[in-house]
Order: C-alpha cells, then structure tokens, then sequence
C-alpha cells in the first residue's frame, strides 16, 4: 500500500478539500519534505479564485514553506534537517536566464503554483530549491523567509540611504517585512494602512503610523517632510489609491518601488512623475542572493518576523485563512501547519 498523507487540494474555482491523497514519491533530483509551516500569499487567493493564469486544479497550493527533510539519501541534506524552500522554478534557457537573472525568467515558474506545493503534509521538491537553515532558528520565524526574500530585494534594488525618511504604503505581510528592512537599512520609516489590525503590528514594531482612513497619507508624509516628498517610497499594496500616493509622496529624482502586485490594470498619472523625474523600479520576486539572506537575517534575530503572523490554522481551515487573508481587516499573514506525523 502506498503511505498516504493529508492535503489541502484545490479543485477549482472557490473550491478546496481536505482529503488523504498518496504521500509524493521524491523522484530523481528531488527531496521529500515534512511540512512545517505553509504560509498563505496573494497568490494562492487569485489560484483559489480560478484567475491565476497557469495554475491547474487540482494543485496543492503554497509557494512560501519550510520543514525537515523526510527522505534519506541526497547528500548534504540529511534526514530531518530543517529546510525552506526557494520556490523558484526558472527555464535556464531564455534570455533572462542565459543572462544570469533567472528570478526575471520569462517562463518563471514556482513551486505551489506549477507543481504542487506546501499546503500538505508532505512535498515532493525539486532538490536545488532546497536551503538548509540553523537549526537554532525556530521554523515558525524562518516561516516569513520567503516574503521577506521579497522586502530583502526590495530595500537593496532601492537608493534608500541611512537617515532617510522612507514611506511604505501598505501594511500586508511583505510591507510589514519590507519597513522592518528598511529600518535595518538606516531609515526613518512611515507606513500608512486602512485595516486596524495591520495598523497596529505596524505601530506594536514602532513605526510612524498613519490611519489612512481617517488621515490623508500624502499630506502627512508632505509634511514630515517639508513638502519636498521622500526619496524612496515603497508601495506595497498593489491598490489604486497606494498606487496614486506613491506618486504623490515620491520627490523630484525619487524612485518608485513597486512591490505590490495589482489584480487589475491601474493608473498612473506619468506627467508629474516625468517632470519630477521619479524611478518606477518593479519588483517581483527576488534574486537567489536576497534569499539566502533572508534566511540569515532571520537566523540573526535582528527582525521581528513572528510579529506579521496573526493566525496560524490546520490544514482543514485553509479556505476560512485565504478568506481571512483576502478581507485582510482582522489578518496580516495566514500560516498553514499540517502537524504532520513522523514517516
Ligand atoms: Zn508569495
Ligand atoms: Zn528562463
């Protein structure tokens, strides 16, 4: 009889069961994983939704994962060794990737979207996605690895200098990670946010806070900064009305980040931004280098990465956290624990 193992299995639009399917088999190059933590994204809501263009049901869904290993016989990676996973899938063979920038790969793929991924008791991965982490650092932290990879990227592609005063539009998950980066970056840092609960693990982490239901954030970050705007503004929402102050906010030669990702198309009033001269730099995801890091500023403990994370659910209440994600009123970052048994 083949071992079995629970998982979360999306079926297709708005549908998700949790059932017994067979345990993967790890074939050739790749390693099997006991899951510890799964951690829900904006991604896995447009799958859950049946909008995400190349996601196929059914799919174990969840790109941002880390475990212990629980398959023997790949070196360097030793059974029950704590591990994340780098859900990067890139072709190797396009332009991007022969040009050494495969996280732009024009065929990217991931883990949790192309082939299955981390909202199961187990996962069969790919073994060159696998990075071991410090068994001193608790999987619950290094659970945040994977968007802070994100925020990592973000803050170094940026001209954020020390002293700075920054703004970070958005208080998600990533935009929680990328001020606490900023910060570490040397700079003074204003996170606006509409949901209260955001509002308040930005304001628990100390930073300078603005309502922006009851505060208008380009006033207050104008002010703060004697009308001239700040350098860097990093806009984390991926909404029109952040999109609309990030070119607000930014000061003439400024630079734009773009980290959140919008659902739909948006606009962007380009004249004022040409006159002022201001940088729209996207991100997307994050080079292998950003990743690694990631993994050892969270092994330092120099960020607060338990902070963001307001619910953690079993396996069978997956679909009750990407409603809680996607309201996002009472929810910052969702984790998934399968509380898988041992093999
Ligand atoms: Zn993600
Ligand atoms: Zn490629």
């Amino acid at each position: 009889m083949t071992a079995q193992m629970m998982a979360s299995l999306w079926t297709g639009p708005e549908q998700v069961q949790t059932q017994q399917v067979a345990r993967p088999e790890p074939g050739p190059d790749e390693v099997l994983i006991k899951v510890a933590y799964a951690g829900i994204c904006g991604t896995d809501l447009m799958i859950y939704l049946g909008k995400h263009p190349r996601a196929k049901a059914p799919l174990i869904m969840s790109h941002e994962f880390v475990g212990t290993i629980a398959s023997e016989g790949v070196e360097g990676l030793p059974l029950g060794a704590p591990v994340a996973i780098n859900p990067l899938l890139s072709c190797g063979e396009c332009p991007a990737c022969r040009r050494g920038v495969g996280y732009v790969c024009e065929h990217l793929g991931l883990v949790g979207i192309d082939r299955d991924g981390g909202f199961a008791q187990y996962a069969a991965v790919p073994v060159h996605t696998v990075r071991l982490l410090p068994r001193s650092l608790p999987l619950s932290r290094a659970a945040l690895i994977e968007p802070l990879a994100v925020a990592v990227h973000a803050v170094r592609v940026s001209d954020l200098k020390v002293g700075d005063i920054t703004a970070v539009l958005g208080a998600g998950p990533v935009g929680i990670l990328t001020a606490q980066m900023a910060r570490l970056a040397g700079a003074a840092v204003y996170v606006s946010e509409v949901s209260p609960r955001r509002l308040n693990i930005a304001r628990r982490l100390g930073f300078a806070v603005i309502d922006a239901r009851s505060t208008d954030p380009v006033a207050e970050i104008l002010r703060a900064t004697e009308g001239e705007g700040v350098p860097v503004v990093f806009e984390t929402a991926g909404v029109q009305a952040t999109i609309t102050q990030a070119g607000q906010v930014a000061r003439i030669l400024g630079q734009i980040l773009q980290v959140g990702m919008p659902k739909a198309p948006v606009e962007m009033d380009l004249t004022p931004l040409l006159f002022r001269e201001v940088r729209i730099t996207p991100i997307r995801v994050y080079r292998e280098e950003d990743f690694d890091l990631a993994i050892r500023l969270a092994a330092a403990n120099v960020l607060q990465l338990e902070e963001p994370v307001t619910h953690i659910l079993p396996l069978n209440e997956l679909e009750k956290g990407i409603h809680l994600s996607h309201e996002a009123t009472d929810a910052c970052k969702v984790l998934i624990s399968p509380g898988a048994e041992a093999p």
